[in-house]
């Protein structure tokens, strides 16, 4: 098999999802005379952040959405930031609402995301829509997790009794990633910085999930021969860094693509993997909170994945 065989096409699958959106949204604005409407809060000038919510409103204005951007300079206060998004929370016209993470430590990110109105939370951090997904009810379910999920779906013709094993246990992918796993029938360890042995685990998985933040952190001996590895970690490198000898900066993934590519049955690139489904999916819970809000029937694209 060769390389390109074994890549899961993110960038594919991405594209797939939002051909199958972009009718709901271009519905909406048939039936509401507006079109679903995504605001994007970006706080301070973080470089990273900035190329995410870049491309997050390209794809929403390509897919029949209306993106607001909101920028606050990093000193702005918590106080503030809250009133901005009760603002957002009371006006009709806003769908969605994303506060784009990390926020300047003065900030609780905690607080912030508890005063998101559920029903517009469309990044799915929200206790509420937390507490829906491990009660197995998911409403707005986390982009990465999901877009993770979508291609497992795709790809694995039997999900049900897979071991699934997820290096991170962060609130926005590792947990969630697990809720979602355990309601699709797979047995599921989540690992972290103080797991011992992590290899021990990770050599039994059949879906090998890693969202770590280090460059290339998994090399074969990780992974169990025939797995489906699943690259969340996104790592900025520096020119004529250990992981990157080129003259200009690159994106790498917490898995060492070229050593895992020949024991992995299928792995996904980075970028071209998750990143791009992670996007497809705000589009989706977008045009899904523009429905609900509107108190009107949201067709199920997801149908046989959540
Ligand atoms: P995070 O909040 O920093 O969590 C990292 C997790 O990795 C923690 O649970 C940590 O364990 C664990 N960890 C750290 N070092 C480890 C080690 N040596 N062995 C095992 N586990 C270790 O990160 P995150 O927000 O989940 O993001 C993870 C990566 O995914 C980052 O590269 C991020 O940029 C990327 N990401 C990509 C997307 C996308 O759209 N593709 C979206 C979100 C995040 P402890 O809990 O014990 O500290």
């Amino acid at each position: 098999m060769t390389s390109m065989n074994k890549m899961i096409d993110g960038k594919m699958y991405a594209g797939k999802l939002l051909e199958e959106i972009y009718p709901l949204s271009k519905q909406f604005l048939k039936n509401f005379n507006r079109k679903p409407c995504l605001s994007v809060i970006l706080v301070g000038d973080n470089p990273a952040s900035k190329i995410y919510i870049k491309n997050k409103i390209i794809a929403a204005n390509n897919y029949g959405l209306q993106s607001n951007e909101i920028l606050l300079t990093s000193d702005v206060s918590e106080e503030e930031l809250i009133q901005q998004i009760s603002m957002l929370n009371r006006d009709e016209k806003v769908d969605g609402i994303l506060v784009q993470l990390p926020l300047p430590k003065h900030i609780s990110e905690k607080k912030v995301i508890d005063v998101i109105n559920p029903s517009k939370d469309v990044d799915g951090f929200h206790p509420t829509n937390i507490g829906k997904l491990f009660m197995g009810n998911p409403n707005f379910v986390p982009c990465t997790p999901l877009g993770c999920l979508y291609m497992l779906k795709h790809e694995i013709e039997d999900i049900k009794g897979k071991n699934a094993v997820i290096i991170g246990r962060s609130n926005i992918v590792g947990k969630p990633m697990a809720s979602l796993l355990l309601s699709s029938d797979c047995t599921v360890t989540i690992t972290h910085s103080r797991t011992k042995n992590i290899q021990e685990h990770t050599r039994k998985a059949d879906i090998l999930i890693v969202a770590v933040g280090i460059p290339a952190m998994i090399d074969e001996t990780f992974i169990k021969p025939g797995a489906i590895v699943i690259d969340v970690g996104i790592n900025r490198l520096e020119p004529k860094n250990k992981h990157n000898a080129s003259n200009k900066n690159i994106l790498i993934g917490d898995v060492h693509f070229e050593k895992v590519l020949n024991t992995a049955k299928k792995i996904t690139p980075v970028p071209g993997g998750v990143g791009p489904m992670t996007i497809a999916c705000l589009i989706h819970n977008t045009v899904k909170a523009a429905y609900i809000n509107k108190k009107h029937d949201f067709i199920n694209v997801l149908e046989g994945i959540l």
